[in-house]
């Protein structure tokens, strides 16, 4: 008798261990499958999806202006602003809050664009709902935490609106994907990604980090999934803008998120990215919009390798630019600490450490030579220019 039971609770426990499993394997791996294309989410966007607007709204005036005149480049889609504001620090401008989804409705009656607007909490979803706001999105610092993450969804159960999620800031594959399954999980299938890079403490001439290989991973993990990219908050910088977009439609993105503003300089937040709205026809004036698949392109094997050597050379542009930016801090070090700009002997033990590294990684001694002549004398050029600047503000004063 005891046996025959000790047997059944076994086969149940059994039992029950495999249907936990199977469910386990199949909410990890079909959670994403009903979602649908951008293309396919009845808002009239058949080719890339453009969004710009404010990085935040600021006054009716500001978001008014601004997306009357975005909307005059026929490409520009969507208008977005952000609402409430995650700022790393605070003090700094944490968003208008509500009112500001009355100005994204009068901008859309007035222009025609679809409005889009971060949430991080319950209480913005419900907010948004009840405004009629046309697409949301989860930032990158609400990706991060799953509580938050959730919580957005709960709120989203039975709900069918569009939703973006960003990747969270530091480079966590598994995170994005189960920020985007939470958020498939409560039922919306109008589903895709913002890539919008990650935090670094490395020093580089991005805001964030692009880590390509992120979003090209999440390609090949979810070909269904569309992705849009944020040029923006990658580069930072109105500057790099030009070449993060190429980048993102070279690697076949569906659409860009490229904050503009009526007047950039005074924005109250993230100014130094935001573009004006005919800075942003420009911009997208120089892009490359192309038709074609990068299937086709990786099927022919020359295409490929092309691909790989653009890689590494852009790879090399944001080391040097990175080492550059080093050689400016120690110029500045030289300058407060009197120190001269060249020090014979650090120079040649730099040279020949490298010699000895590159010939060991099989590159020829003679080129190894050219090319930290070339350095050098380029971090000297930039170093002079640092201690001269000092040299004219102590004469200034
Ligand atoms: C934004 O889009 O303004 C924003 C706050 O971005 P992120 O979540 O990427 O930092
Ligand atoms: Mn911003």
């Amino acid at each position: 008798m005891l046996i025959d039971k000790l047997n059944l609770e076994r086969k149940n426990f059994v039992l029950s261990l495999y249907t936990h499993f199977g469910n386990f394997l199949k909410n990890s791996r079909m959670s994403l499958e009903n979602i649908k294309r951008i293309k396919d989410w009845g808002l009239g966007i058949n080719d890339h999806m453009v969004i710009s607007g404010p990085c935040s709204a600021e006054t009716e005036e500001q978001v008014l202006t601004t997306a009357r005149d975005v909307a005059k480049d026929k490409r520009v889609n969507v208008l977005r602003a952000g609402i409430w504001k995650p700022r790393t620090r605070p003090g700094s401008f944490e968003g208008i809050g509500e009112v500001g989804l009355e100005w994204l409705n009068k901008a859309k009656a007035e222009t025609g664009l679809l409005t889009a607007t971060e949430v991080a909490n319950a209480a913005h979803v419900e907010a948004c709902l009840k405004a009629g706001i046309d697409i949301l999105w989860v930032g990158a610092r609400t990706t991060v935490n799953p509580f938050s993450v959730q919580e957005v969804a709960d709120a989203l159960k039975g709900v069918d609106i569009p939703v973006l999620v960003k990747n969270p800031i530091n480079p966590d594959i598994a995170l994005w994907q189960g920020g985007l399954e939470r958020i498939a999980a409560a039922g919306i299938t109008r589903l895709g990604a913002i890539h919008r890079g990650f935090s670094t403490y490395e020093k580089t001439p991005f805001r964030n980090l692009p880590k390509w290989d992120m979003a090209i991973e999440m390609m090949r993990k979810f070909p269904q999934l569309d992705i849009v990219n944020d040029p923006s908050h990658i580069a930072g910088n109105r500057e790099l803008l030009p070449y993060v977009c190429q980048k993102a439609l070279d690697l076949n993105m569906e659409g860009l998120m490229i904050e503009s503003h009526i007047t950039p300089t005074v924005a109250w937040s993230d100014a130094a990215q935001q573009v004006t709205p005919s800075g942003l026809t420009e911009l997208l004036d120089g892009l490359t919009f192309r038709k074609e698949n990068v299937e086709t392109a990786d099927a022919n094997q020359l295409e490929a390798l092309r691909r790989e050597i653009d890689e590494l050379d852009d790879d090399i542009f944001q080391k040097i630019a990175s080492r550059m930016k080093v050689a400016d801090q120690i110029g500045e070090y030289k300058r407060e600490n009197s120190v001269t700009i060249l020090q014979v002997g650090r120079w040649e033990e730099i040279v020949n450490k490298r010699i000895a590294l590159g010939v060991a990684m099989g590159l020829d001694d003679e080129f190894v030579k050219t090319y930290l002549k070339l350095i050098h004398k380029e971090s000297i050029r930039r170093q002079n220019i640092v201690m001269n600047e000092g040299q004219a503000e102590l004469a200034g004063k």
